[in-house]
């Protein structure tokens, strides 16, 4: 059978915004268009499911089966609508004053549609080197599933030499990001009257000596010269921040519980907070257990974003700027999933169309000057990888 007319991107574009896949919900309809497009222009895709079936990653691959391809990685959820005033159906695309307008249209399912077409558009093409296409769940929650979705395309496909994560960024090349980390923190006292306090332990007042912990830290990060590399984020230091906090009962009951979430946003290189962090944890839980055995902290990561930082004589910088033009030093304050291929030996680097500012935000648009010159960018590879 004939393959059908390729979409256009926008058409494209439409069908993955008609598809509602919020974070929390499953990307599974989104994922069987999109396999069924690919395998409709004979592109053979693989799924990466999650670990409770309920969504999956999914991974392809066009041109000869060698080594030095390039992946465009998108992902395929986005973030809610609930409690936003849209003047548009966030589920339908909209074309209004030279802009379409719709949930995820620039984060980032704009890239993601130019993604499928080129993947289309390349098999039809003598490629020298193979375009793959890497499209995640779960960004928007934390960029911690990608790495199934990584580990398994470096054990099924060849070695891409270069990964471009085209989150919005107007197009420009973006080297360097901070990272992210949240840990969920459940201090467990022990009630007395708070009359008896020395006898009790108080989940709050052990829970804010973490909570010093990292005024501390700040303070010092703060205090401490900043790296030419982190000079360029504002502020130029890793910062930590707890974000909400709840427990006690009482003001005459020595708190039982106490939970919190402390975070980071560190900037590239600046490593190793999550094992400062936990040792401060092991600290004040031995001086809660040396007053009473029962009591103690119990910690969750929920959420871990590597920083990506800037290569030395990177291949995927070296392809976005000579594809785009763009030489300028960019670093963004958003975190993405290119730092999970970076961690994994891809040469990786933060470019498409949009503009963050548009994310997330109710009304989301896409210019239609944004979505053509990311149109160009995606062309452009595909022609980079029909040289000899
Ligand atoms: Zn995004």
């Amino acid at each position: 059978m004939p393959s059908p007319e390729p979409l256009s991107p926008r058409a494209i574009l439409a069908r993955l915004v008609a598809f509602a896949s919020v974070s929390r919900d499953s990307n599974l309809p989104l994922i069987d268009w999109v396999e069924g497009y690919l395998a409709g222009h004979g592109i053979a895709a693989t799924r990466v499911p999650s670990p409770c079936g309920t969504k999956a990653h999914l991974f392809a691959q066009v041109g000869p089966s060698v080594p030095g391809g390039v992946i465009l990685s998108g992902h395929s959820d986005v973030v809610p609508v609930d409690g936003q005033d849209w003047s548009t159906d966030p589920w339908t695309l909209t074309e209004r004053d030279g802009r379409l307008y719709g949930r995820g249209t620039c984060d980032m399912k704009g890239f993601v549609a130019l993604a499928i077409d080129a993947l289309v558009r390349a098999s039809g093409r003598d490629l020298t080197r193979p375009l793959q296409l890497a499209l995640s769940y779960d960004e928007e929650v934390g960029c911690m599933a990608v790495a199934s979705l990584v580990d398994a395309m470096v054990d099924g496909l060849p070695r891409a030499q270069a990964v471009i994560v085209g989150e919005p960024s107007m197009m420009q090349v973006v080297t360097a990001h901070k990272g992210g980390l949240g840990f969920s923190v459940d201090v467990i006292g022990y009630e007395v009257h708070s009359s008896l306090q020395p006898y009790g332990v108080s989940a709050i007042m052990e829970g804010a000596r973490l909570i010093q912990w990292a005024n501390d830290r700040n303070a010092e990060n703060a205090a401490a010269a900043p790296s030419g590399l982190a000079a360029q984020f504002d502020p130029p230091w890793t910062t930590l921040h707890v974000g909400t906090i709840e427990g006690g009962t009482a003001h005459n009951i020595t708190a039982r519980k106490c939970r919190f979430l402390m975070s980071f946003r560190q900037v590239p290189g600046d490593t190793g907070w999550d094992d400062r962090f936990l040792t401060a944890v092991a600290q004040v839980d031995a001086g809660m257990k040396a007053i009473r055995p029962e009591a103690g902290i119990a910690v969750e990561r929920v959420f871990d974003v590597p920083a990506l930082g800037p290569e030395t004589d990177g291949a995927a910088e070296a392809l976005a700027r000579r594809l785009t033009g763009d030489n300028g030093q960019h670093v963004v304050s958003y975190g993405t999933e290119g730092g999970q291929f970076q961690v994994r030996g891809y040469s990786t680097v933060v470019c498409g169309p949009g503009d963050i500012a548009q994310a997330h935000q109710p009304d989301e648009y896409i210019t239609l000057d944004q979505f053509a010159a990311g149109e160009a960018f995606v062309a452009r590879v595909v022609d980079s990888l029909c040289d000899g």
